[in-house]
C-alpha cells in the first residue's frame, strides 16, 4: 500500500497528470496489484519510473500455516529491513476477519503473551498494517470473498504507536480506496488512557476494546505492567468518558487464567466496575504460551460466566480460534515452521525475553497463496 499523499507527490514529480493519482491508488486498493508493472492502463515507461521511486509491498510473505479444517490462516510478513511480524486470517461463514499486528514485539510484557516476550523492535508504518490486511485480501479475492473486519489484536500495543494505527485506520476505510466500513474495524488497547482519551475524539466510527484481564490494581499491576502507569480508577475514568462522547459499546477483553484472576474476588471487583449499560465483557481461554498460566477448562469457563451474569455484568465467552497453529489471540512470536526464533525477527532490534520453538504438532502447512 502507498498512501495517495505520497502517490499524488511522486507522480507531480514524474510530471504526470493529476487523475494519475486515483488510477494508481484504486489499482493498489481495490486491484490489489503487487507490482506497478500490473497496472494496465500506464505506459510502460510510468510503470518502471514508479517502480524506481516506490514500494508497493512494504511486507513479503515468507511462510504460511493453514489450520487442520482451513477456517485459521497465520502468515509471516517481512519488511524491507528483516524485521517480520505475524497477522491471521479468521474465517466463519460470511466473516473474514484479519488481525493485524501493530509492532514488531510488545513493551507492556503481560507475562501470559508469547509477543510481549518478544521485547519491542520497533513499531510498524501504517502501510505495513494495511499490506498485512491485503495480503489476505488477494487469497479471499481469488475465493470470490472479502475482508469484513479487521481487529488490531495481533501483535503490539495499538496507543504506542497512535498516529500510524489511526492512519492505517482511515487508508482501510477510505471510500475511493479499500473502502472497508469502520464499524467493521476495532482495536485493542492494553489500557493506554491518552491514547483513549483521543480515540473518543475520532470521527470514525470505529470500535474499541479494552485488555482488563483483572480488576483490581493488585492483580492488574502484575497481569498488565502498564497498569502501573494508568491504574484501575484513571482507566475506568477514560472509559466512562469514552462511553458518555460516543455512546458505544465499550468492549473489555479478559484472558481467563486458571486460579489466578477466576476467583470471587475479582467477580465482585468486576461486577463493581462493569455494571454499566454499554459495557460489555469478552472472557477468553488462556491460550498456553509456554508460560505459568493454565487455560480454564469450558466448563469453568462457563460457570464463570454465569457468575458474572448473575452479578448483573454483561458478558459472552470469545472462542479464540487458531491453537493448533498458534495463531490464537497471545500466541503471535515470530516462529517459522520448525525454525525457533530467540526473540526474534532478523533485524537484530529486538529485545526480549527468549521465546519461539517449533510450531506445535498438527499444524499443516502450505505455499504462500501469493
Ligand atoms: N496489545 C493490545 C492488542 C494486542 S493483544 C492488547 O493487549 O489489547 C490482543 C488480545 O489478545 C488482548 O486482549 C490480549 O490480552 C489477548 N491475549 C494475549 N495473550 C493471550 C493469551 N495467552 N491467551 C488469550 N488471549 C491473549
Ligand atoms: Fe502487548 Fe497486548 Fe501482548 Fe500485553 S497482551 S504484551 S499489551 S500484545
Amino acid at each position: 500500500m502507498i498512501d495517495p499523499q505520497t502517490l499524488a507527490h511522486t507522480l507531480a514529480d514524474l510530471g504526470q497528470p493529476a487523475y494519475r493519482t486515483g488510477q494508481v491508488y484504486r489499482a493498489l486498493a481495490r486491484g490489489l496489484v503487487t507490482d506497478f508493472a500490473q497496472i494496465s492502463e500506464l505506459p510502460a515507461s510510468l510503470r518502471r519510473d514508479l517502480a524506481g521511486r516506490l514500494v508497493v509491498q512494504s511486507l513479503v510473505p515468507r511462510d504460511e500455516l493453514v489450520s487442520p479444517r482451513g477456517a485459521v490462516r497465520k502468515a509471516l510478513l517481512e519488511a524491507g529491513d528483516g524485521c517480520a511480524v505475524e497477522a491471521v486470517l479468521m474465517t466463519y461463514r460470511r466473516r473474514a476477519t484479519v488481525c493485524v499486528s501493530t509492532q514488531v514485539g510488545c513493551a507492556v510484557g503481560c507475562p501470559f503473551c508469547a509477543s510481549g516476550a518478544l521485547g519491542l523492535a520497533r513499531d510498524l508504518r501504517a502501510e505495513e498494517m494495511v499490506d498485512q490486511v491485503l495480503h489476505f485480501a488477494r487469497l479471499l479475492t481469488s475465493l470470490g470473498r472479502r475482508v469484513t473486519n479487521v481487529v488490531f489484536m495481533g501483535m503490539g500495543e495499538p496507543f504506542h504507536v497512535y498516529d500510524e494505527t489511526l492512519r492505517a485506520c482511515r487508508l482501510l476505510n477510505d471510500p475511493e480506496g479499500f473502502a472497508l466500513a469502520a464499524r467493521g474495524i476495532s482495536v485493542s488497547t492494553a489500557g493506554v488512557v491518552p491514547g483513549i482519551r483521543r480515540f473518543a475524539t475520532e470521527p470514525l466510527q470505529l470500535n474499541l476494546a479494552v485488555s482488563l484481564h483483572a480488576a483490581t490494581d493488585e492483580l492488574r499491576d502484575r497481569l498488565v505492567p502498564l497498569n502501573r502507569r494508568y491504574p484501575l480508577d484513571e482507566l475506568f475514568s477514560a472509559c466512562e468518558d469514552y462511553v458518555e462522547a460516543r455512546g458505544r459499546k465499550l468492549f473489555f477483553e479478559y484472558v481467563v487464567l486458571a486460579a489466578v484472576n477466576d476467583g470471587d474476588d475479582q467477580v465482585a471487583a468486576l461486577a463493581r466496575r462493569l455494571r454499566r449499560p454499554l459495557y460489555h465483557l469478552n472472557l477468553i481461554a488462556c491460550n498456553e504460551t509456554g508460560g505459568e498460566f493454565a487455560r480454564p477448562g469450558a466448563r469453568e469457563l462457563a460457570a464463570l460466566a454465569d457468575r458474572l451474569r448473575r452479578a448483573g455484568v454483561a458478558c459472552t465467552v470469545r472462542r479464540s480460534p487458531g491453537g493448533e497453529i498458534a495463531a490464537a489471540c497471545g500466541q503471535l512470536a515470530l516462529r517459522r515452521r520448525g525454525v525457533g526464533q530467540a526473540g526474534g525477527c532478523g533485524c537484530g532490534r529486538s529485545g526480549g525475553r527468549e521465546a519461539g520453538g517449533p510450531e506445535p504438532a498438527g499444524a499443516v502447512s502450505t505455499a504462500s497463496p501469493t
